[in-house]
């Protein structure tokens, strides 16, 4: 017989969590205003908010945590997590920051100015708000296809290279870089084909643009290229991932993601101008050069944690139990956006609820009846978050309105995604009975999905 499939590692450590009852729940949400941002932890069973930051290190993670050098200039960690990025990606210049968006702030601080034009595939969230909120426009050209949930293509997380040359032949001389998000976070996970990494960068040449890299989830990128790409089923992780850097000039990193740490980020660039102009922000907004806003035992921990998740047996651990919600999903006819990607199930709300109107919030309704049903807490990642145009001020319809279950790296078993699927399945089987949804009471003029104040209608 053949062997079953099992995780890449054993359990070392625990941590105890805590069922509620409905009528707690009940109560908790509604102080929260219905914005799960506002729960606290200890009122959650299971925690699908994110996978950011919610991983667990290693052993060898923690050892380095023991070793790290905390010197302010000059440290030892610092060049260990900087000889282990330029390994990984070939970039020379490393400037470390405290997390993803401190990077963006960093980086665009030199690269975007007002009346700018950034174009990418469904910029992520706090990148649209660091590009916006220099008066410039963030520009999606994501292809059609990510916008068709149930169509199952392998690399739905791509540029649409027409959209780009469109763009770049209009706006030409207003775009400072083009920006490319592996994987595609906003698209759901969707990850990029290294072919179109590579017309990407044909566009860019032809236009004399650079290409940056948002890379939270670089090394699941690198997983479905190997697992989905003609001709790279033979590489390593190690290898495609320096392929995809090549078509770079640089990246900004979110190493709460696939850096498997808690907190950390930082930018990579062969661009020594890019270096130079964005030093400065450094030492303004994060910290001295050799620590930006980490700590040395900090630096430690990523270096080891982006090595271990350039191993295949790693990422394949992880995806495979993003896979079995799937599969789960499948069974009981739950609509997701297909196929499953890399870090999240995203449920496609507005075909689970269809009897609540969009101007309600179907995903955020959907966020809450999860809540309310088993403690699971997910996240919205619609029309809550797609949050107002700039100029007219009107709520974002058109895009997708999904309910996040983002996976932790290495904390549940499948005994606790088989639960998310029958919580799912229970305010499926209901989904008649749920026909209205929420009302904005009180939001923040940018990113208002996380104070966002509701009220259930
Ligand atoms: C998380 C994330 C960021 C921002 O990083 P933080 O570490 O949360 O500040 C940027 N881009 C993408 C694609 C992300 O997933």
């Amino acid at each position: 017989m053949e062997l079953p499939f099992a995780e890449s590692w054993k359990i070392k450590m625990v941590e105890p969590i805590r069922k509620s009852t409905r009528e707690e729940r009940e109560q908790w949400i509604k102080e929260a205003h219905y914005n799960v941002f506002q729960l606290k932890a200890n009122q959650v069973y299971i925690d699908l908010l994110t996978d950011s930051g919610t991983g667990a290190m290693s052993d060898r993670q923690w050892a380095g945590i023991m070793m790290g050098d905390e010197s302010y200039a000059g440290a030892d960690s610092f060049f260990k997590l900087k000889e282990t990025i330029q390994r990984l990606t070939g970039f020379e210049y490393v400037i470390p920051t405290h997390q993803g968006r401190a990077a963006e702030n960093v980086l665009f601080s030199y690269l975007v100015h007002e009346g700018d034009i950034v174009p990418g595939n469904s910029h992520f969230d706090t990148t649209k708000g660091h590009i916006e909120g220099r008066k410039a426009i963030a520009l999606d050209c994501t292809v059609d296809e990510a916008k068709d949930t149930q169509l199952e293509v392998p690399f739905k997380g791509n540029v649409d290279p027409v959209k780009l040359e469109n763009a770049l032949k209009e706006h030409g001389d207003r775009i400072p870089f083009i920006i490319v998000t592996i994987t595609n976070n906003t698209a759901g996970g969707q990850p990029v084909s290294m072919e179109n990494l590579r017309q990407v960068r044909a566009v860019a040449d032809k236009y004399g643009k650079p290409v940056v890299f948002d890379s939270a989830r670089f090394a699941e990128n690198a997983y479905f290229i190997k697992t989905r790409e003609e001709g790279y089923a033979d590489k390593t992780i190690k290898e495609i991932t320096r392929e995809m850097f090549a078509l770079a000039d640089g990246m900004t990193m979110s190493a709460k993601k696939d850096g498997l740490v808690n907190m950390g980020g930082f930018i990579a660039t062969r661009k020594q101008e890019w270096y130079e102009g964005a030093k400065g922000y450094c030492v303004q907004f994060e910290g001295y050069l050799t620590y930006g806003g980490m700590n040395g035992r900090d630096m430690n921990a990523l270096a080891i944690g982006l090595d271990e998740n350039t191993e295949f047996d790693n990422l394949d651990t992880r995806i495979r139990q993003v896979q079995l919600l799937a599969r789960l999903l499948d069974e009981y006819g739950i609509p997701y956006q297909r196929p499953a990607g890399g870090h999240a199930i995203f449920v496609d709300a507005p075909k689970v609820l269809t009897h609540v109107p969009k101007e309600e919030f179907p995903a955020q309704t959907l966020t809450i009846e999860l809540y309310l049903e088993a403690g699971i807490r997910g996240c919205e990642i619609g029309y809550l978050l797609a949050d107002r145009d700039p100029v007219t001020r009107e709520n974002r319809f058109t895009g997708l309105d999904l309910l996040r279950l983002a996976i932790p790296r290495r904390v549940y078993t499948d005994n606790h995604i088989a639960v998310i699927a029958a919580a799912l399945k229970n305010v499926y089987e209901r989904r008649a009975e749920i026909t209205r949804g929420v009302r904005i009471a009180w939001e923040a003029p940018l990113m208002r999905h996380f104070t966002v104040q509701l009220e259930r209608l």
